[in-house]
């Protein structure tokens, strides 16, 4: 007959609660799209503003597409201002450093400390004191997701949108 293990048995055996793996490092591409995301925006979204004639749209999304893509290194990256924030100094480094070198960020939104960024109080990101992975901002809106959601509240109003869209 088999003994099941019990609960406390299983909390000791090493085997059985393998350590959190070590987060991956974030590399260019992967700062790239963090930024977007938290813009909020799409590709084509993102890519609206730098494009005037219909014949270019196509041209613009590509490249907004493959600055994105695994393994993909801009040597200038143009100004992304019109369309999303990101450090430009930040995105060098990440280019050309080795990741034990990359500046710290912020693991769901990309944020550094040298950039401003406002959290859903109006108050300047910094790390959050809860998760140090993450920044203030995203510390809040995580927090925000697990509070019940009013019955009364219409999807339009939900912070999180707004913050995203403000961001
Ligand atoms: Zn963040």
């Amino acid at each position: 007959m088999r003994t099941v293990p019990s609960l406390l048995s299983m909390l000791d055996d090493p085997e059985a609660m393998p350590p959190p793996p070590l987060p991956a490092p974030v590399m260019p591409w992967d700062y790239i799209r963090m930024r977007r995301l938290a813009a909020g925006k799409t590709i084509e979204e993102a890519s609206r503003p730098f494009w005037h004639h219909d014949e270019h749209q196509a041209d613009v999304e590509r490249n907004m597409r493959q600055i994105e893509a695994v393994g993909f290194r801009v040597k200038r990256l143009w100004d992304m201002s019109r369309s999303y924030r990101l450090n430009g100094t930040v995105y060098r480094q990440l280019c050309d450093t080795p990741p034990e070198q990359h500046p710290r960020l912020c693991r769901a939104c990309g944020w550094d400390e040298w950039s401003t960024q406002l959290d859903t109080e109006g108050l300047d990101c910094t790390w959050s004191a809860h998760d140090p992975e993450i920044c203030t901002l995203c510390d809040q809106i995580k927090r925000k997701k697990f509070q019940p959601r009013p019955a009364n509240t219409q999807p339009s109003t939900n912070p999180r949108s707004a913050n995203q869209r403000a961001a």
